[in-house]
């Protein structure tokens, strides 16, 4: 690795916008660069996320198809048992998944859900797995019992820039977000945020969106940037299409803008090529969601990521404590035992 770049804080928005303009292999180069002085370039980080209560949130968000406003045949379901839980995440860790998260779509949860959340994130990590929740919004109070508990990472996304914020979300503001933000790196937490391309936003929101996370006191460690997925039934179902060359420009920028976050490729990665996802590696991301269903849009197949990976050379990258039986060997038998299966994803 080469010697590290400070990280800032203060970027303005032309800075931001002068990123943007370079020309692309320029802009490649210069993130490709930040990348390898901070993380290996060959390995990707692996989340499997689980949604644990599912449909009929009373927020209004217009990508979403768990929104309780649009009608999207999306089935609702309650809060998973732990023990059903539990299963999945074994299940996360034996296909080399070394983050679980657990998604409910909740606007924030409820008193007497807490018990069995905190429960969750006990019996999770003691299965070795980084935990991470996504609950909505949280006081200070659920934030430090969370953190007890022992959580690791709580995603809470900004989605979008302040100025086109009201045009997606209505029914919590954009300083209730920050506020969730601030409460959870107070209670000592690591922050997973990031936010959503292709809503019809303009180059100018997705520069906005960008300083809101970089210009954080401490930037989240983990920036999910997520492709819409036109989920029929939402407001957003027709958007205009986002440009590719846009959607990596946006990872490059934010690589070079957070160096030593995790910049996760999110959302949206099923309808992606196997050279864009191999572009969007390049760009700098170094996350990835791994597993058949992200939340309740689907993801590419697990065989797909993994010769995927085998075909770029990239390693799945390893929790610093693992020390039993190592995720690596575990994806790499299993992608072994794979190679012949007819089970592969056709792109
Ligand atoms: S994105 Fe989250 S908060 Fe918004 S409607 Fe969907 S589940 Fe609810």
């Amino acid at each position: 690795m080469q010697e590290q770049a400070p990280i800032r804080h203060e970027w303005s928005e032309e800075e931001v916008r002068a990123l943007f303009a370079l020309p692309f292999n320029d802009l490649m180069f210069q993130a490709q660069t930040v990348h390898r002085q901070n993380f290996d370039p060959n390995e990707v980080q692996v989340s499997t996320l689980l949604s644990i209560k599912t449909g009929a949130c009373p927020e209004d968000c217009k990508y979403c198809p768990q929104s309780g406003h649009y009608n999207t045949g999306l089935e609702k379901e309650r809060l998973m048992q732990v023990e059903k839980v539990l299963e999945k995440a074994r299940k996360a860790k034996e296909t080399g998944s070394t983050r679980f998260c657990m998604g409910a779509a909740w606007k924030h949860p409820a008193d007497k859900d807490m018990p069995y959340v905190v429960d969750m994130v006990k019996q999770v990590k003691a299965l070795g797995l980084e935990t991470c929740m996504t609950l909505g919004m949280l006081d200070e109070d659920k934030a430090e019992q969370l953190a007890d508990a022992g959580l690791d990472y709580y995603n809470h996304n900004l989605d979008t820039s302040p100025e086109f914020y009201d045009k997606i979300i209505t029914t919590r503001t954009y300083q209730d977000r920050l506020d969730t933000l601030h409460n959870v790196r107070e209670s000592g937490m690591k922050i997973c945020s990031g936010g959503i391309l292709g809503m019809g936003e303009t180059a100018t929101d997705r520069i906005g969106l960008l300083r809101q996370l970089a210009n954080m006191p401490v930037p989240p460690e983990s920036v999910p940037i997520n492709m819409l997925v036109k989920v029929a039934g939402t407001p957003l179902e027709n958007a205009d299409d986002l440009d590719n060359l846009d959607f990596l420009r946006t990872i490059a920028v934010a690589r070079i803008m957070m160096p030593a976050s995790h910049v996760r490729l999110s959302a949206g990665r099923e309808a992606m090529s196997d050279e864009m996802q191999a572009m969007a590696f390049m760009a700098g991301a170094n996350s990835i969601f791994y597993g058949e269903c992200l939340l309740t849009t689907p993801n590419p197949e697990t065989h797909r990521d993994l010769q995927l990976f085998k075909r770029l050379g990239i390693n799945p990258e390893q929790r610093i404590s693992e020390n039993d039986e190592t995720q690596q060997q575990v994806i790499m038998k299993d992608l072994q035992k794979q190679q012949d299966s007819s089970h592969f994803y056709e792109a």
